[in-house]
């Protein structure tokens, strides 16, 4: 498990979808906030762990599986998984 990485800087979101995913892992959470949804992966759900390039360099990004999926895909982190009473506007961003 790649540790080398500083977890303390949260990175937005759309600085993550610059991020280019070089390896991935599955496992259990270990209490590390999801680093798309900012939620905090509990022991009892499924975290992913990723190892990706960003501006050149390595970081490691921990999502629910959930988030993972909408990060592939270039969306909003799940709505349901956001704390923030703030809704927005139906209609995303285009491609
Ligand atoms: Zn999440």
């Amino acid at each position: 498990m790649p540790s080398q990485e500083t977890r303390s800087a949260r990175l937005p979101v759309a600085v993550l979808r610059r991020a280019v995913p070089v390896r991935m892992w599955g496992g259990k959470g270990c209490g590390t906030p999801c680093d798309f949804c900012r939620v905090v992966v509990s022991d009892t759900d499924v975290e992913y762990e990723i190892e990706a390039e960003l501006d050149g360099q390595r970081v490691t990004l921990h999502f629910h599986p959930r988030c993972h999926d909408a990060w592939k895909a270039g969306r909003e982190p799940p709505a349901e998984a956001v704390a923030e009473p703030l809704k927005q506007a139906a209609g995303s961003e285009q491609p």
